[in-house]
């Protein structure tokens, strides 16, 4: 096997409880690299289209990169793939953290499952070996208490990812958590592990990731050290994400209420979302399995609000949604909004997404006090937003209501909610408004709302569409976290990361051109698209809300007079992938380039030769 792999991928039938070893063939791995990249090329090959994404059926996989646990810097993540229930078409997420490096040193670069467990249970890796245990004592239990129950049992040494009982309920915007905080969470993949009845997967062992050149590794990773000190790890280390949430509500980066809002004229008052203010009751830094930066952050005990020590610091993404989306500017309510969403383990991006919708819902008097049970849910009321967050992670009151997400619940409530349901294809989306791209203050590759409409999974924006995104399913699929391992890409016109093509040759042994990853990237986004095709679900045709993309353009501010273009970019970007401007389905010509030929002749099947003369 070459290096970077474990070169074993686990199976196991719940429904049967039968486990099996597979040792996939090397091409899949050159070929589809790892991550969603594998996932998602198996997840085609053994999953009918059409599945009942809570049912038997829908495959569940949680997949580790070739560069998690080796030398390279930001080697931390792995990802989760299944058909989303909250999409109905290809779903991923994925998380930093230690669970994707200890799930190697288990023995493992993925563990896929299939089936539906007739009681709860969880997946034991040990070193090689894998059981399936009774989960009824831990069932019920949030991810805080189902964590700590499993490593007091197996040692500290071990890592578990598990959901909380958002998942266990079905939740639509349900994720997977690990060490109190690091979150799967987009796609709702939470709720696919719950309907399997599987609590938890846990995982512990010090078998040794193999690395086809140690010392090149090594070199590379001190280059790269020394290229991020220059860089970014002034701010980065110190803040992580959560270091520009003032400043992105008033340059019109974070999406204020709703969408609908304007951050200088809704919350001219940032002081509150102050990068000082979220680690003011900072007990100590912390970051992913031996990254340097060390971005992250635990919390003591709340002051304000009840969260408990042990709590993680809030990342950007978090704070947009329960900050500025809901006219809220108190950190520690953000702070605690996180700790039910960790701890119920929901994702924090759709439920702060679902607050700002329903206290758009409350504002238009289309819920009242008898449908938030007295929850006075006005505007920045961040009592309010704590009390229904509570209400929405358990499930409790209209809080059943809301835990689908937007669309879903839109459609429940009727009385005209829906035009107040932002989402992409079902799915809320991440806080970095679109309009902002080609503001003179935008960011470096500012998401657009074409990648929030066509990637296959919508509402994204550590994905990508068309060209531009081959880099970012490349990173993905390689278990590398966007933010140190391809920093590089940031300076770089051509998108080029200079120690992809160098740390995947010393690790894997193969030889291989930057450029010939970027063709795997593709073939990657390829292969996740045509899954959601299968779906029967035309991204062309996607729904996104007028709000996301400035129809009408705001007035005011720093977006006022700017609507996104979708279209126009969408159709540059299927001519440059080669997929039909109408149907999106990939040219036959560019499935054979891939080589994903089973996929052309699926798309394409042989044609009768023509009938000459009288029929
Ligand atoms: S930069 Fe932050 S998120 Fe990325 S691997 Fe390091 S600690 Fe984790």
């Amino acid at each position: 096997m070459v290096g970077g792999y474990m070169g074993k991928l686990l199976w196991v039938n719940l429904s049967t409880g039968e486990i099996k070893v597979e040792q996939p063939d090397e091409n899949l791995y050159r070929d589809f690299i790892g991550g969603y990249g594998i996932g998602a090329r198996i997840l085609y090959d053994r999953q009918k289209g059409g599945v009942d994404p809570l049912g038997p059926d829908n495959i569940l996989g949680l997949i580790t990169g070739p560069l998690t646990g080796t030398p390279a810097i930001g080697g931390t993540r792995y990802g989760v793939v299944a058909k989303s229930p909250l999409t109905l078409g290809w779903g991923d997420a994925n998380s930093g953290g230690h669970f994707g490096p200890k799930l190697k040193f288990a023995g493992y670069d993925g563990v896929f499952f299939t089936g539906i467990a007739d009681k709860p249970v969880y997946l034991l890796l040990d070193n090689g070996k894998a059981e399936l245990k009774d989960a009824s004592h831990i069932w019920g239990r949030d991810t805080y208490q189902t964590e700590d129950t499993l490593r007091a049992e197996y040692g500290s040494a071990t890592e578990v990812a598990c959901i909380g009982p958002a998942g266990e309920k079905l939740s639509l915007v349900a994720c997977i958590i690990t060490r109190h905080g690091d979150a799967a969470a987009r796609s709702g993949l939470g709720a696919v592990m719950g309907s399997k009845k599987l609590k938890a997967v846990v995982a512990r062992g010090d078998q040794k990731v193999p690395i086809a050149d140690i010392k090149v590794a090594d070199r590379l990773r001190k280059e790269h050290m020394e290229y991020l000190k220059v860089g970014m790890m002034g701010g980065m280390n110190k803040y992580g994400t959560s270091g520009h949430g003032d400043i992105s509500a008033l340059s019109g980066d974070t999406p204020i209420k709703n969408w609908g809002g304007i951050g200088v004229i809704d919350v001219p008052d940032v002081s509150g979302l102050h990068r000082d203010k979220m680690i003011a009751n900072l007990e100590r830094r912390t970051g992913c399995w031996q990254c340097p930066s060390a971005c992250k952050g635990i919390l003591k005990a709340g002051i304000e609000y009840p969260y408990p020590a042990g709590n993680q610091r809030v990342e950007y993404e978090t704070i947009g949604a329960f900050g500025a989306l809901c006219k809220n500017t108190n950190a520690e309510s953000i702070a605690m909004a996180s700790h039910l969403c960790n701890s119920y383990g929901m994702d924090t991006i759709s439920a702060g997404s679902i607050i700002a919708f329903t206290m758009e819902l409350y504002e238009h008097g289309i819920i009242n006090k008898n449908d938030t049970d007295g929850i006075d849910l006005t505007w920045g009321n961040p009592d309010a937003l704590v009390a229904m967050t509570e209400k929405l992670v358990k499930r409790e009151g209209i809080g059943d209501i809301l835990a689908d997400g937007v669309k879903i619940a839109a459609e429940k409530i009727g009385k005209g909610a829906e035009e107040y349901a932002v989402h992409a294809g079902g799915q809320e989306l991440a806080m970095h408004d679109p309009k902002l791209k080609g503001h003179p203050d935008q960011f470096p590759r500012h998401p657009t709302a074409t990648v929030y409409k066509m990637d296959a999974t919508p509402g994204r924006h550590t994905a990508g569409f068309g060209p531009d995104g081959f880099v970012r399913h490349l990173n993905n699929s390689m278990g590398t976290c966007l933010f140190v391992f391809m920093a590089p890409i940031a300076k770089d016109p051509k998108l080029r990361c200079p120690f992809a093509a160098s740390m995947m040759s010393a690790v894997t042994g193969w030889d291989r051109s930057y450029d010939e990853l970027l063709k795997a990237g593709e073939r990657i986004a390829t292969m996740r698209h045509v899954f959601t095709l299968r779906e029967g679900i035309n991204p062309i045709e996607r729904f996104v809300h007028n709000r996301i993309l400035g129809r009408p353009p705001q007035k005011e501010g720093p977006l006022a007079g700017v609507s996104c273009d979708v279209e126009a970019e969408t159709w540059w970007n299927l001519g440059a992938l080669d997929w039909d401007r109408v149907t999106a389905k990939p040219s036959r010509k560019k499935l054979l380039e891939l080589g994903i030929n089973d996929v052309a002749e699926e798309f394409w099947p042989p044609q009768p030769p023509p009938r000459f003369g009288p029929a």
